[in-house]
């Protein structure tokens, strides 16, 4: 089964031990299973799931430096049925790893698959980001923030980077052509204290469809304004 994954993992730099390759299995089957009650994602070919879910989410941690990827605090900001975040803990099992998602169906599946492959130091939080930003133990404490297709460069910068500590960063997982997007989201990043350090491309021969992870840098902390309510930095981005 998982065999594009292996080789897309190889063309990243990236170990893919016996055991990470039973969890990965299991939660594929898992997401299918499950999948056919919650609506957790429209991607349902195994092969397919490797490459868009499993593989595209590994690539973000080709993006976290050596010294940080080991141990570091990783918060997943929208993670729905765990992309990128879920992957990234199978491959780096000693991150401390935080899954932020609003929807409780979708949390339901997260406890039910960290229980049965089994890993240990995963929190999940049932919560709007918006809300859960402004609570003092998970405001500005981790190291690493991610997040994927919840939204726009700009609405991304108001709901992840309240999250990083000062001098942490975020990784954020984008496709095809955000150089509009890039100046649209500048007065935002400056607002929230984040500076874009690196545009990382993903190699084509890894996966297609001109993948790129925006590295964004903490560098100022984010005023305490910061996130305003919720839903309002989708509807009025800053
Ligand atoms: N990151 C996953 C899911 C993307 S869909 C992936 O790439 O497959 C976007 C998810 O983010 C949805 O599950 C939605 O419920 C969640 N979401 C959107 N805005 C959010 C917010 N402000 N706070 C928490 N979760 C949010």
């Amino acid at each position: 089964m998982v065999q594009h994954l292996l080789k897309g993992a190889g063309g990243l730099g990236l170990d893919v031990g016996a055991v990470q390759e039973r969890q990965l299995r299991r939660y594929l089957d898992e997401l299918l299973a499950w999948n056919r009650r919650v609506n957790l994602t429209a991607v349902t070919r195994p092969e397919d799931v490797e490459r868009v879910h499993f593989l595209d989410s590994l690539t973000v941690a080709a993006a976290i430096p050596e010294p940080l990827r080991a141990g570091c605090s990783l918060i997943d900001v929208g993670t729905g049925a765990g992309f990128p975040g879920v992957p990234l803990k199978v491959i780096l099992p000693d991150i401390d790893l935080t899954l932020v998602e609003s929807v409780a169906k979708k949390t339901a599946f997260l406890h039910h698959l960290v229980e049965v492959l089994d890993l240990k130091g995963v929190h999940i939080l049932t919560g709007r980001a918006e809300t859960l930003a402004t609570d003092p133990s998970l405001r500005e404490r981790f190291d690493v923030a991610v997040s994927r297709a919840v939204g726009s460069l700009r609405v991304l910068a108001e709901l992840v980077l309240p999250f990083c500590r000062l001098g942490g960063r975020a990784v954020l997982s984008k496709k095809g052509d955000i150089s509009q997007e890039l100046v649209e989201a500048a007065p935002a990043l400056e607002k929230l204290g984040g500076e874009v350090i690196e545009l990382r491309p993903v190699p084509e021969e890894v996966l297609e469809g001109q993948r790129v992870l925006v590295v964004v840098q903490k560098v100022a902390p984010s005023p305490a304004e910061y996130p305003r309510r919720p839903g309002i930095p989708a509807k009025r981005p800053l």
